[in-house]
């Protein structure tokens, strides 16, 4: 199989794979407990929250674990005080715009950051939402479907400023860009452990204390309070070892990333009635999205996965919804384009002729005679 849907998941790493292996065996005391057995499994995971702060210039103490991105995005959303306005961009993945949608039915005022053709959040949209007053704001760092990447530190600044806390979702920036929590300026982040080669299942939120975030499950009192329940040591052990990896790779992984993205989009300008979604926008090295004129993306999709090559016609959540894509549509995208929407994104052991193969296959497909 030819995988090229990597910000739908990635495979984990061999290296991350073999840190967690004795902790699903031989380790197995549960972190809280007090005697050497328990103390040890402690520690790694101590280990693994300074791999992971370390990653994203966070201190240790401002990383709360989560069973993934969409736990996070969640928990950062209670840091809204009660019957208050939040204001989330138009392009936000649904572990975002689900959970705002729901607090806008609970009586909190919810407004909707607009993006231009590109996919990028504009400085007018966010004059006329300082002008709204809003508690809390919530802007991707970079998009899953089209890869474009948001002026985060630009916009989290001038909203800081104004007293709005701001939360950023860098689950798929992490690993393919430099990210730094500090330097965005924004109060809380999102992470994911499978987006880097991590297991599935783990993620983190990167928290200011002073926002006053409020936990969703309460028990044991694990995460300094706000995350209760005994962690997943394997899990958060991969995920340690996937951020030590991906920080030590990032260039190398960057630089390959680029370089097929670049063979992928010169060769695809070839196919006659083409569109790659926020061509002029900078995007992350490993996302091209793009359509098709007069094509059903979803039928190609099954067509490539014939020929034994995984493609995502969205985002993975989406997919086979039958709707065009809400990031497509606040683009300003056409419905009949949006529905041929193809994503391809790259992945580390991704290689050339991959691409060539696969854009010889697309051409016989789309190419008519
Ligand atoms: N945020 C973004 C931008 C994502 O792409 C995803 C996953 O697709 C998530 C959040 C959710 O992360 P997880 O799968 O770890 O819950």
């Amino acid at each position: 199989m030819i995988y090229f849907d990597h910000n739908a998941t990635t495979p984990i790493d061999d290296r991350v794979l073999e840190a967690m292996m004795p902790f699903l065996k031989t380790f197995y005391g549960n972190p809280s407990s007090l005697y050497r057995h328990g103390r040890l499994v402690r520690s790694a995971i101590d280990s693994a929250r300074e791999q992971i702060a370390a990653l994203v210039g966070a201190q240790p103490t401002q990383l709360i674990f989560t069973s993934g991105g969409t736990e996070a995005n969640n928990l950062a959303l209670t840091a809204l005080k009660p019957r208050s306005k939040l204001a989330i961009s138009a392009i936000e993945h649904p572990s975002i715009s689900e959970p705002a949608e729901n607090l806008a039915m609970q009586g909190h005022e919810l407004k909707l950051i607009g993006v231009d053709r590109n996919g990028l959040v504009t400085q007018d949209a966010i004059d006329d939402i300082i002008k709204n007053n809003p508690v809390l704001v919530s802007i991707m760092l970079a998009n899953n479907e089209t890869g474009v990447i948001q002026d985060v530190a630009c916009y989290a600044q001038q909203l800081r400023d104004k007293g709005i806390i701001v939360h950023t979702d860098a689950v798929q920036a992490v690993g393919k860009i430099s990210v730094n929590f500090n330097q965005l300026y924004v109060h809380l982040m999102t992470l994911s452990s499978h987006k880097i080669y991590g297991p599935k299942g783990c993620g983190a939120l990167i928290f200011e204390r002073n926002v006053g975030i409020k936990p969703m499950i309460l028990g044991g009192g694990q995460e300094q309070g706000f995350r209760s329940g005994t962690e997943n040591v394997p899990a958060i052990i991969g995920f340690g070892k996937a951020a030590e990896l991906a920080g030590a790779e990032l260039a190398q992984r960057a630089e390959h990333l680029l370089k097929l993205r670049k063979l992928l989009e010169d060769r695809l300008t070839y196919i006659p009635g083409i569109s790659i979604f926020a061509k002029d926008a900078e995007r992350l090295p490993n996302t091209v999205q793009f359509g098709i004129e007069g094509l059903d993306g979803e039928m190609l999709l099954m067509k490539l996965d014939q020929k034994g090559i995984a493609v995502s016609s969205g985002s993975a959540c989406a997919s086979g919804g039958g709707k065009p894509s809400p990031v497509l549509a606040a683009m300003g995208v056409a419905d009949g384009l949006a529905k041929s929407a193809i994503r391809i994104s790259l992945g580390k052991s991704n290689t050339e002729a991959e691409i060539i193969e696969f854009i010889d296959l697309l051409e016989t497909l789309v190419i008519p005679g």
